[in-house]
């Protein structure tokens, strides 16, 4: 009987014993289960936290990467026109972004204004609804009134001087000068005086397709070969953009109508190599002659520009005259 006693006794001391081991074991993986899920918390708000810096650097990035390209790509334009076109463009890339306008002030306009310069009149108008967005505006605004700043600067230089120095012909300016001194010169002494005005066709398709780069130096090379296929005595001037303009001297208008087919045929055989680009181009030109076609000098220089604008609309790549 003692003996079912003690087994009774053992047994029941095992059982209370594996009662408080599993107890103490449940309170220790409980404890250890709350542990984990704490680290996992706090690693997901760490990855998230983590995300959340790659998501921002990520964007200031992009913005920086869009600041830059906008940058590449407007500082080199000279022509007020085509700034603002490319600006209005590239600000779009920003995102969020309603509306781009560039005019003068106008009280329809809704949205963010910024003035473009002391001394100009153009107002850039944006609408976005992204706070973001247009607190990043502005350096680009900055951007934007540092290349007007440069093409005023340019334009001044232009009219200072008498080369262009980036063509290496004379400028607008001088060329007019010339040409009164030629045309007074062909009046007094009766004498024949021609005027070719001369423009690059499609030259704006070059811009856009293979950069500004390469469009100056296509210029460069147009405004050479003129140089080299009219004679001393004659008088190459950058008269605009890429349109060029020659005074030819004592040349009748059937002179002046071979000198230009000449120039034409000239230019359109030439493979300008640019870079990795071999370009060919095509110009139109307008003939002008005194005094069978005005005997103003006026006169003369617009007559040489309907001819001019004839050619355009006849298809390009010809001579024109009336
Ligand atoms: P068209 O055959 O009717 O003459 O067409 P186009 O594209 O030649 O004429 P448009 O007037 O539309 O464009 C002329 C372009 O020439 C626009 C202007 O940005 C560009 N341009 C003007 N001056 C320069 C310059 O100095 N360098 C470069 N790369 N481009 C210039
Ligand atoms: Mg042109
Ligand atoms: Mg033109």
């Amino acid at each position: 009987m003692l003996f079912w006693i003690i087994i009774l006794v053992i047994f029941v001391l095992f059982l209370a014993e594996e009662i408080f081991f599993t107890k103490r074991l449940q309170g220790k993986y409980k404890q250890r289960r709350k542990q984990l899920l704490n680290e996992y918390a706090s690693l997901n708000k760490k990855e998230s936290e983590h995300k959340r810096q790659v998501d921002d650097l990520d964007s200031i990035l992009s913005e920086r990467f869009l600041f830059y390209d906008t940058a590449r790509k407007i500082a080199p334009i000279l022509d007020k026109k085509e700034l603002f076109s490319v600006f209005a463009e590239e600000l779009k890339y920003l995102g969020h972004i309603e509306k781009v306008e560039i005019g003068v002030s106008s009280k329809k306009a809704k949205g963010l204004r910024f003035g473009l310069g002391k001394d100009s009149k153009d107002i850039l108008y944006v609408e976005t609804k992204s706070k973001a967005v247009a607190e990043h505006i502005p350096y680009f605004v900055k951007l934007l009134r540092l290349c007007l700043e440069r093409i005023k600067l340019y334009e001044q230089l232009q009219q200072m001087s008498i080369y262009d120095s980036f063509t290496k012909v004379y400028t607008r300016r001088y060329f007019m000068l010339r040409f009164l001194e030629e045309f007074n010169r062909a009046e007094k002494f009766s004498l024949n005086l021609s005027f070719l005005m001369l423009d690059v066709d499609h030259f704006k398709k070059i811009n856009d397709t293979y950069g500004h780069l390469v469009g100056d130096a296509v210029l460069r090379e147009v405004a050479r070969l003129i140089r080299e296929n009219t004679r001393e005595i004659d008088f190459v001037a950058r008269f605009g953009g890429e349109e060029f303009s020659v005074i030819l001297p004592e040349t009748d208008k059937a002179g002046a109508i071979m000198m230009a087919e000449r120039i034409s045929s000239r230019i359109s055989r030439e493979r300008i190599s640019v870079f990795d680009e071999i370009l060919t181009v095509n110009i139109s030109v307008g003939v002008s002659s005194y005094p069978q076609n005005s005997i103003h000098s006026d006169v003369l220089i617009e007559v040489a520009d309907k001819a001019l604008y004839k050619a355009k609309l006849s298809g390009r790549n010809k001579v024109c005259w009336f």
